[in-house]
């Protein structure tokens, strides 16, 4: 293959991305998103493939087939609620990639030291990083923030460190050096992510898929390779917009985040008299009753609802009280669930029409006007102390405003907490009814009522 048909393949697998992303933006089209994603790396590892520079084909094809095996049967067997971990984990292994790539670019006697030592760095980060928030999520080690005195000290430290380690590498080529940045910089990434609590792993996931993309744009650089810097910064800058996203979503910062401590063990005022409180509890048959002589439900799903895999049997509730002349509406709060779009593809799995699912900010206002706020297997989402507690660990984060509905039914099996672990003081608000149970089974037996006429 000539380098110009190499050049024009890898424009034509660029531009395949930036649609990809573009149709990765909306669930309508995030569909056509994945294919045309897809189309674009299966030209970007056939023109690599094909270019002079391959010359271990057989090692190379050999290492896709094994790859590619293993990539297919996790992505087949990985439940959706798992899918966080997933992620954590090729994140990982593509910051293990940059790392592995610089040192054989090094140990070669590569002269791209700086760009080399870049790829490390960020890479090794990613690569540790990532291997901490899949051990929490996994529920390998705590998911709470594990924190110690003199925590950020060491981490700045270790920081200049690694800062030190390169430019004194790229100034005398000491390969020795460059060990020792790779070693640095691996403990820096367990050390930056232990101290982050399971609430903010949405936004460390996507801060480290970032990170593994800048690490690609550095050793794109030091291969010299187009499609690399090109795909690295589109990962690495949409890995970064997204991460922002997120975190205004939480109402918090960037820097507070990454400085860690939230989802520590912390006694929220909230807490302190829920032992006095009952909390009411109903039974599917009376729910129904209250749902079929309502003007409006706004369904709220969240993480029991993946769990329990209720959303067909939810479209088929909703579809019935729709029948009933119910307005029902779904409200989908940015992290409900364990990944950004939990929910919205759950939801489309069910074939719930894109014109019935509301984001936060469009449906909030809604709630007061609303008959029954059916909350099916969310709770943080959904937590008032977010708003009023400034002690709260979760305090500043938008949720749903479900207790202004005039009914707040909560489907879920216990009074237990959610996952950032603070007790939700709504389940003893006068206008309550806990549907204690398994979602899915809760919601069976409220479609049994409803069509038992
Ligand atoms: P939560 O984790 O707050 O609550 C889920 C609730 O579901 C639990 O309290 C649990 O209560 C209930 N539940 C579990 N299994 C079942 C079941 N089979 N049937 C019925 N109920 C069940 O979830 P939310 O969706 O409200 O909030 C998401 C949380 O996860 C936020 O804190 C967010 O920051 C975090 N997070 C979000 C990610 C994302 O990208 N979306 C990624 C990682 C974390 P009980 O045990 O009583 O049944």
């Amino acid at each position: 293959m000539t380098n110009a048909f190499l050049s024009l393949s890898y424009l034509l697998a660029s531009i395949l991305f930036v649609f990809s992303i573009r149709g990765l933006a909306s669930p309508e089209t995030a569909r056509r998103g994945n294919v045309l994603g897809m189309i674009g790396m299966g030209i970007a590892i056939l023109a690599t493939l094909l270019s002079p520079a391959v010359e271990e084909i057989w090692w190379v094809l050999g290492a896709i087939a094994l790859g590619g095996i293993i990539g297919v049967y996790s992505a087949l067997k990985v439940k959706m609620t798992s899918l966080p971990q997933m992620i954590a984990a090729f994140n990982g292994l593509g910051g293990l990639s940059a790392v592995f790539i610089s040192l054989a670019e090094i140990i070669s006697g590569g002269q791209t030291w700086i760009e080399s030592s870049l790829g490390l760095l960020i890479g090794a980060i990613a690569f540790s990083g990532s291997a901490i928030a899949f051990a929490k999520l996994q529920g390998l080690i705590k998911a709470k923030a594990i924190v110690f005195t003199g925590q950020q000290l060491l981490n700045l430290l270790l920081g200049l460190g690694t800062i030190g380690l390169t430019i004194a590498f790229c100034l005398t080529g000491d390969v020795k050096l460059f060990y020792a940045l790779t070693a640095v910089s691996i403990l820096l990434g367990f050390l930056l992510v232990l101290p982050i609590g399971g609430a903010d792993m949405p936004v460390v996931i996507s801060v480290l898929n970032a990170y593994s993309g800048w690490a690609a744009v550095g050793i794109g650089f030091s291969l010299h390779n187009v499609l690399l810097i090109i795909v690295g910064a589109i990962v690495g800058a949409s890995g970064a917009i997204l991460s922002y996203i997120m975190t205004k979503a939480m109402n918090r910062s960037l820097m507070s985040v990454m400085l860690g401590g939230f989802g520590a063990e912390t006694k929220t005022s909230g807490n302190s008299n829920d032992e006095d409180k009952i909390a009411k509890s109903g039974n599917p048959t009376d729910a129904a009753f209250i749902m079929e002589n309502a003007n409006k439900v706004i369904i709220v799903p969240g993480y029991g609802m993946a769990v329990a895999q209720a959303q067909h049997i939810l479209k088929e509730m909703a579809d019935d009280l729709m029948k009933d002349g119910v307005e029902v509406k779904f409200a989908i709060h940015p992290v409900a669930g364990r990944m950004p779009g939990h929910m919205n593809v759950l939801l489309a799995e069910a074939n719930v029409p894109y014109e019935q699912v509301f984001e936060l900010e469009e449906i909030n206002r809604e709630f007061a006007t609303a008959d029954v706020a059916y909350v099916i297997g969310a709770n943080d989402v959904t937590n008032p102390l977010a708003k009023n507690d400034p002690d709260s660990p979760i305090y500043g984060m938008p949720v749903l405003d479900v207790e202004k509905a005039k009914t707040v039914f909560f489907v879920k099996r216990s009074l237990n907490s959610g996952y950032s672990g603070v007790d939700n003081p709504l389940f003893y608000a006068d206008n309550t009814i806990m549907l204690y149970g398994d979602a899915k089974k809760i919601t069976e037996e409220i479609v049994g009522a409803l069509e038992q006429k």
